[in-house]
């Protein structure tokens, strides 16, 4: 099956979608048309209240469970969102985890959670979700990195290496794919107000969010405003491309 740039297939995956920026991608997409695989690791109520919002909507969604950071469950995800839904020719690596700490204190184990989550998963997903794309001839694969990846940050040396992981593994897909109508792009968001920044110390985010240039942190609907954009039809053209969500990046301020 050959499917031409004016008709997208119609499903897509949004993993760890039960909250935060990947729900916020999942109404997106779904609002275009998308039946949306909303994957979880542990919270089915929030996922299943996501799905139930697509459905009050009008669209077509359903909750998957798997924890991406497990060897194997990306096959398994994407083959139970091929039999729930049909194949995904559009995958929005959106599950993450954040543990920040100094390198000195940073411990092996949060370091293999960051990596086993952020980057195995991400490329297990993707890589089992290849297949479908390459039959249909269009694909959308999106990788939510940091500007962390981009930058690094003090206490971020293991989330930073996970986030620039995501940045190669973007362009170098892109690379492997663009040829055959399939797009791979990484979306680097700022300080968006989610659960991940609930740990941060509230003076340390007063202070991080005066210094960004929009003098405000972002809402998940901003972020997944561009994603959007990447899986839509509109982008055939852009792959391998970075794009910052950040309101225009941190500011020395006069
Ligand atoms: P969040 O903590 O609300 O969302 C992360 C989601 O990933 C949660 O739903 C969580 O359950 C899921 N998840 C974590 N581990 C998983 C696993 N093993 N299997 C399945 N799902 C799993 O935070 P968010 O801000 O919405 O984060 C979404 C993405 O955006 C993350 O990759 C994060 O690193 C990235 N990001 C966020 C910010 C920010 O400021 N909020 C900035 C840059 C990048």
């Amino acid at each position: 099956m050959t499917i031409s740039n004016d008709e997208p297939p119609r499903v897509a995956l949004v993993t760890g979608a039960s909250r935060g920026i990947g729900a916020a991608c999942a109404l997106r997409l779904a609002a275009q048309g998308y039946r949306v695989a909303v994957n979880y690791g542990r919270s089915a109520q929030d996922a299943e209240a996501v799905v139930k919002q697509i459905i009050a909507n009008g669209g077509n969604a359903a909750a998957i469970q798997a924890d991406i950071s497990v060897a194997g469950a990306g096959e398994e995800l994407v083959a139970e969102t091929t039999s729930q839904l049909g194949p995904p020719v559009v995958v929005v690596n959106n599950a993450g985890v954040q543990r920040s700490r100094a390198m000195i204190r940073q411990t092996p184990d949060e370091l293999e959670q960051m990596l086993d989550t952020n980057v195995r998963g991400a490329w297990s997903v993707t890589r089992a979700a290849l297949p479908h794309m390459y039959d249909a001839g269009w694909g959308r694969v999106v990788f939510i990195s940091s500007v962390l990846g981009a930058t690094g940050g003090p206490g971020d040396s293991g989330y930073g290496a996970s986030k620039g992981a995501l940045l190669a593994m973007s362009k170098s897909l892109a690379f492997e794919v663009s040829r055959r109508g399939i797009t791979s792009n990484a979306v680097l968001p700022g300080t968006i107000l989610t659960d991940i920044v609930r740990d941060v110390d509230p003076a340390v985010l007063e202070a991080n969010i005066a210094a960004i240039a929009s003098r405000r942190g972002g809402e998940p609907k901003e972020v997944a405003a561009v994603v959007s954009f990447l899986c839509s039809p509109d982008a055939s053209y852009v792959s391998g491309a970075e794009i910052a969500v950040h309101g225009g990046g941190w500011v020395t301020l006069p």
